[in-house]
């Protein structure tokens, strides 16, 4: 079966997207499983809705969901995500997978004399991924880097876990792991490939990783939002422009400024850990003097309608009738991994 592309919005800036003649053929064999990494950001729910476009049928697509908090108390997550994700599997019929290193990226940076802590999953039932016994020590804050070594919360939180997810469930067949980086937004991730070998690509387990948005105008994504009046992670309608963790470590004054007005708590408990591993965030700039650069983005209106949401349980209907663009679409403040 062939499938077509959806039609976009033809402007001189914007180009239709494309898809990869090797990606075309694996979406054509119907033994290709689709295995979408949902963070509930609006570029994987743009990847979920370009999929159904196509008219790939939903039994053959399974959304990733990790939990960067990993089942530990909530820091850097937005409370709400969880829900949002699986609200949002729910109301389109597709299976969620949830996984997690144990402690999440708090446990990391206090990680002394140690390895790194196991992988979980749940698919009904709890799977348990031991990781190597080691014995070395972090107590430090993730560098604010592109370089993904230095860098370490999006590899031990995200990049690893769902890699130990890949290779404990598919042994072998073909598989297609699709990741939601547009080249839009960051010089290094556009020099990002469009798809490559996925890294536990093995003769038996014909792994790929496809970034299908990876050529996508952020217009392009909410026109998908718009088509299927999908209502955006909560996040959007308070201003921010990426939804990854909400403490994410490349956030601007003014994202850390709205930070401290919406959960002041996270803030100061990240104040304390710079204190208590004497080291900061910002390389001798504490977590406090970054917030006071900056001015909340906040709309009283939106903290009235959305504040509590965000910070507790989605539970506002995934459709929405009246679909209306978030404030933070199109935002250049930074809030959002590079
Ligand atoms: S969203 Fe930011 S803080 Fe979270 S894992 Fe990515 S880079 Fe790290």
């Amino acid at each position: 079966m062939t499938y077509q592309l959806p039609l976009f919005r033809e402007e001189p800036e914007i180009k239709k997207p494309t898809v990869p003649e090797k990606m075309q053929r694996m979406l054509e064999d119907p033994s290709t499983t689709l295995l979408i990494a949902f963070s509930g950001g609006k570029d994987s729910v743009a990847m979920v809705l370009y999929l159904l476009d196509m008219g790939i049928p939903k039994d053959r697509i399974e959304l990733h969901h990790h939990d960067v908090d990993g089942h530990g108390s909530n820091l850097f997550d937005w409370p709400c995500t969880p829900s949002y994700c699986q609200a949002f599997a729910d109301a389109f019929e597709l299976p969620i997978i949830f996984s997690w290193r144990a402690g999440g990226i708090r446990r990391e940076i206090y990680r002394e004399e140690e390895g790194l802590q196991d992988v979980y999953y749940h698919t009904g039932q709890l799977h348990r991924l031991p990781s190597r016994k080691g014995s070395s020590t972090r107590r430090k804050f993730p560098a604010v880097s592109a370089d993904l070594r230095t860098r370490w919360c999006s590899s031990v939180v995200k990049i690893d876990v769902l890699s130990r997810v890949v290779n404990d469930r598919f042994k072998s067949g073909n598989l297609l792991i699709l990741t939601g980086e547009r080249r839009q937004e960051s010089a290094a991730r556009s020099r990002y490939k469009a798809y490559e070998k996925y890294r536990s690509y093995t003769k038996a387990r014909n792994a790929w990783q496809w970034r299908p948005v990876i050529d996508f105008h952020e217009a392009q994504v909410w026109d998908l939002y718009r088509k299927y009046r999908v209502q955006p992670h909560p996040c959007y309608e308070l201003g921010w422009s990426r939804c990854s963790c909400q403490l994410c470590i490349f956030s601007s004054p003014n994202t850390w400024a709205s930070i401290n007005e919406l959960a002041p708590w996270k803030v100061r408990e990240l104040a304390a850990m710079e204190e208590d591993l004497e080291h900061t965030l910002y390389n001798g700039m504490r977590i406090w003097e970054k917030v006071n650069k900056g001015r909340s983005f906040l709309r009283k209106e939106m903290v009235q309608r959305w504040g509590e949401e965000v910070m507790g349980q989605f539970t506002s209907p995934i459709f929405t009738e009246e679909w209306k663009t978030p404030q933070g679409a199109f935002s250049r403040e930074l809030s959002g991994a590079v």
